[in-house]
């Protein structure tokens, strides 16, 4: 049997890093079993479903390359296959109408509450032959004896008697379907084997089994990704920082490195801490995945983050620095090779925010001079190196980094003093005080124009500090 699983969102709202890593571990597992990957809008509430929200939902998953191979379908063009089913349920018996009122219910409720016993609907109309001109909801008759068990591909074998499940609602008054019939009639007729999801989903699962079995379907397997948690222990949400895939896009992280800290979020493999794509597919299992919550950690993430900064194709990280570089009015292509930019600074920034930050000098002149490293620096005999490393600097023939660095040297040995006392007033008046590579190689990628007046810049400020 081919293999097929699914994420299935309610567009509600963003693509979280909660459903995301859900999703990766349902593509995960189809990629890993050669299946089929399928994407379904949850989209009945018509209140509180947007298009702009499936839209984000969209945009975050092609983002972070979990391409779906179906879909994606929406439960709102399937309403009236969902009315067959319940029709269905209605002529075997198996669903009756229930027209008991809201005063009712909240009643039985209190009094359920008062005799300490789980609020749920006692059956009233199971057999009361309501007629369908009166104002109704449909419920499903759920048995009444035996047990429900299914052996849950993370939780391990669960069993839930039938008494402890009451008659649900399947159709609203207002004739529409609600979720635990659609999600049912979905994942049957569109050959779902293995319903990945997130724990919170835990308790409808015997329901929706004893759906399966009324219509005589096949019950897939179940798999409940345990939630994640935010780091003072309660369940991640926004006030805990980005919970949106698309703000640690803008944040700067790289979509692998993102994955790849979602993917460690609740599954190991030894103590790898780092996974490629490939990797992932060939290694990941639902039976490694932690039956316990997890917590996010942005430490981490920014680590695995910074790994993959340094270590990934340079060309790559230039083409996802670039927006950055924008967003801070730069345009790389008015300035250095951006890949060669990449090389040079990538060692000290651990999201593309701040990569692109430390690398803004390059293409524009700074503000001003860092203050703490001008007190350290500007002061002294400073003006008088730079004025003498300027001069050999303008008159080198070509601009690049072995000559940079000879005319540095030759003004050290002239001037008869320490590396120090020309490197440093001159990484400054360059760089304003960002984090730079190696001085010649900083240099060369300033180019020659803009370091000169740099410097000229620097000289001026020493001497104005001092009048
Ligand atoms: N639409 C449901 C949700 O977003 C998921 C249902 C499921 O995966 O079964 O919570």
């Amino acid at each position: 049997m081919t293999v097929k699983t699914r994420f299935a969102p309610s567009p509600t709202g963003y693509l979280h890093v909660g459903g995301a890593r859900t999703a990766l571990f349902s593509w995960l597992y189809a990629r890993r079993h050669g299946g089929h990957f399928v994407l379904r809008i949850e989209d009945t509430d018509l209140e509180r479903s947007t298009q702009a929200s499936v839209n984000a939902i969209l945009e975050g998953m092609t983002w972070l390359g979990l391409e779906y191979d179906e879909g994606p379908f929406y439960q709102t063009h399937r309403f009236d296959h969902y009315n067959e089913v319940i029709d269905t349920l209605m002529e075997k018996g198996l669903a009756y109408r229930c027209n008991c009122s809201k005063e009712r219910l909240e009643k039985l409720r209190e009094e359920q509450m008062a005799a300490k016993q789980k609020p749920r609907y006692d059956g009233h109309c199971c057999d009361r032959g309501i007629s369908p001109d009166e104002p109704h909801v449909i419920r499903f008759r759920n048995p009444l004896e035996g047990e429900v068990t299914f052996d849950d591909l993370i939780r391990g074998r669960i069993t839930v008697a039938n008494s402890e499940l009451d008659d649900l609602i399947i159709r609203r008054s207002d004739g529409s379907p609600t979720y635990n019939l659609t999600v049912v009639v979905d994942d049957h007729d569109m050959g779902i084997t293995q319903v990945i999801r997130g724990d919170d989903h835990i308790n409808n699962t015997p329901r929706q089994i004893n759906l399966y079995q009324a219509m005589g379907w096949d019950v897939p397997a179940f798999a409940h990704v345990p939630m994640i948690l935010g780091d003072d222990g309660s369940r991640l949400s926004k006030r805990h920082g980005a919970v949106s895939v698309m703000q640690y896009k803008e944040e700067g992280y790289l979509p692998e490195a993102l994955l790849n800290y979602l993917v460690r979020l609740g599954w190991s493999h030894g103590d790898q801490e780092l996974f490629s794509v490939d990797e992932m597919i060939e290694l990941f299992d639902l039976e490694a995945v932690n039956r316990a919550p997890s917590t996010f950690n942005t430490d981490k993430l920014n680590w695995i983050n910074q790994q993959y900064i340094k270590d990934a194709d340079p060309a790559h990280v230039a083409r996802l620095l670039s927006p950055h570089m924008g967003d801070l009015g730069i345009d790389p292509s008015e300035g250095p090779d951006l890949v060669e930019v990449v090389e040079a600074q990538r060692e000290r920034a651990s999201t593309l925010v701040e990569l692109a930050a430390i690398s803004a000098f390059y293409y524009r002149d700074f503000e001003e001079f860092d203050p703490k490293a001008c007190k350290k620096v500007f002061k002294g005999e400073a003006d008088q190196a730079l004025a003498a490393v300027s001069q050999r600097l303008a008159a080198l023939d070509a601009w690049e980094r072995e000559a940079i660095h000879d005319a540095i040297k030759e003004t050290v040995d002239a001037l008869g003093v320490g590396f120090g006392k020309v490197a440093m007033p001159l990484r400054i008046a360059v760089t304003g005080g960002a984090p730079s590579p190696d001085l010649d190689l900083t240099l060369y990628l300033v180019g020659r124009e803009a370091s000169l007046r740099r410097i000229d810049r620097a000289i001026a400020t020493i001497q104005d500090t001092r009048a």
